[in-house]
């Protein structure tokens, strides 16, 4: 029965030419800048330092992000450039280079450091790079320098994992051997990597990594025979830099939800030469939880309208998701980049069965006309960033922080139900004021 069931969620992959028109945007945007991704890589890679150079702005942005208590002694922070350094009046690398001896002293067990470049470091062109290798230098053999932006100007909020991934890559080393191996890129929590890690060893793919691991001085090798799954959508850059390394990607839907999951862990055995049968038996028990646990989630957001607004790049997996297994109707998707390669088999699943005619796919954003459309379509839930959230619940709009998404297990098959709690969440609040308001 469960393989039955799963053999008809692969069956629902259809044809690349179903993606539908993409309206492009160019205008106003309101997303976070890369900085951001440090709250979740510092938590993913537990030996690892990010230090910001930047403004004031940058350090109140990652102590707001991060909830950060002030003794809690965070494995990141802020190099502040004064006035005289935007001046050009002081020697900021001799600075940079004094904080990260300071820095050093103070947390010995540091394996990995990474200086993270802002709008005013790029502003007056200092050069992380350099200064990365200069510090390499001087604490090799102690720990790893990696610099990468995370400026407003460069990145959007998830894109700033990709620029520091991309970064990270020219550190693997070279694969030696023949057999084949599994990469698994982009940050997964680790309750989630645990858990598809044991459904890999179950498929019967042993040689399996996660990029990037919990640890410094476990980066995974790479070479001709790495095959690489992308756990999350926005890491063209880092897939680029790992194709130029001899690496092959495996294209395939992202693991959100039943579908997405299911499909994910079937393209990768494909590459391994795994029957699509092994797999489904493997996969009927998670399948079948996950169904029971999505089945109330399901009647309750079932024929409910859902907008998203541009700013995880998580937003086509979503909407996929959404429509296909909880009942949603998507109105707009909106996405900052739609990189073609990676979200063609998304895109056809969700044009294939959850969008209509009237959905509309937005990549980039001009601000004022999309906020205009979601006031002229009142969807029930609007999916965006925290600055443009509580203008619209003012006007009675229900929305959901896509910021949340990332800091959230949502991945895999235990999780589909949580994902879909956190869409149901902000609609039964709406539900319990109008009670309470009556009463
Ligand atoms: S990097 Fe730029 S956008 Fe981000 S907090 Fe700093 S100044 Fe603001």
């Amino acid at each position: 029965m469960n393989s039955q069931v799963n053999s008809q969620v692969i069956a629902r992959q259809v044809e690349p030419d179903a993606a539908q028109a993409l309206i492009q945007e160019r205008g106003q945007r309101a997303v976070f800048c890369g900085l951001t991704s440090i709250i979740w890589l510092h938590r993913k890679i537990q030996d690892a330092f990010f230090l910001v150079v930047g403004s004031r702005t940058c350090a109140h942005l990652l102590q707001s992000a991060g909830g950060v208590m002030i003794f809690s002694e965070p494995r990141f922070g802020t190099a502040v450039l004064q006035d005289r350094d935007l001046a050009g009046m002081a020697d900021c690398n001799a600075e940079l280079d004094r904080v990260v001896a300071q820095v050093l002293a103070r947390r010995p067990s540091i394996r990995s450091l990474f200086l993270v470049g802002s709008c005013p470091s790029e502003v007056i062109k200092l050069d992380l790079d350099n200064a990365a290798k200069r510090l390499q230098q001087v604490h090799g053999g102690k720990l790893r320098v990696v610099a990468f932006s995370g400026s407003g100007i460069e990145t959007t909020f998830s894109q700033g994992e990709d620029a520091c991934l991309e970064q990270l890559v020219a550190a693997l080393p070279e694969s030696t051997d023949d057999a084949p191996s599994l990469l698994i890129a982009g940050t997964l929590p680790d309750i989630v990597e645990d858990q598809f890690q044991r459904l890999f060893a179950s498929i019967g793919i042993e040689r399996v990594a996660f990029f990037p691991g919990r640890q410094s001085d476990t980066l995974p090798s790479v070479g001709r025979n790495t095959r690489v799954l992308l756990a999350q959508p926005y890491l063209g850059s880092t897939a680029r830099a790992l194709e130029a390394r001899g690496a092959m990607i495996i294209e395939a839907p992202f693991p959100l939800g039943i579908e997405g999951s299911a499909l994910w862990f079937h393209a990768a055995s494909a590459a391994f030469g795994v029957s699509p049968q092994a797999v489904d038996g493997v996969l009927a028990g998670p399948i079948a939880r996950a169904r029971r646990a999505l089945a109330p989630l399901r009647d309750y957001l079932s024929g409910k309208r859902i907008s998203f607004l541009p700013d995880s790049q998580l937003e086509l997996p979503l909407a996929r998701f959404l429509s296909a297994e909880c009942g949603m109707t998507p109105i707009e998707v909106g996405t900052p980049f739609h990189d073609e390669r990676w979200l063609r088999a998304d895109m056809s699943l969700l044009t294939a069965n959850g969008a209509n005619a009237e959905t509309r796919f937005v990549e980039g954003q001009d601000l004022e006309p999309a906020l205009a459309r979601v006031r002229a379509d009142r969807p029930d839930l609007t999916v965006c960033g925290l600055g443009i959230a509580n203008p619209l619940e003012a006007e009675g709009l229900r929305t959901k922080w896509s910021i949340e998404l990332l800091f959230t297990p949502i991945q895999g098959f235990e999780q589909a139900a949580d994902l879909a709690e956190l869409f149901a969440r902000p609609l039964r609040r709406e539900g319990r004021l109008e009670v309470g308001s009556w009463s």
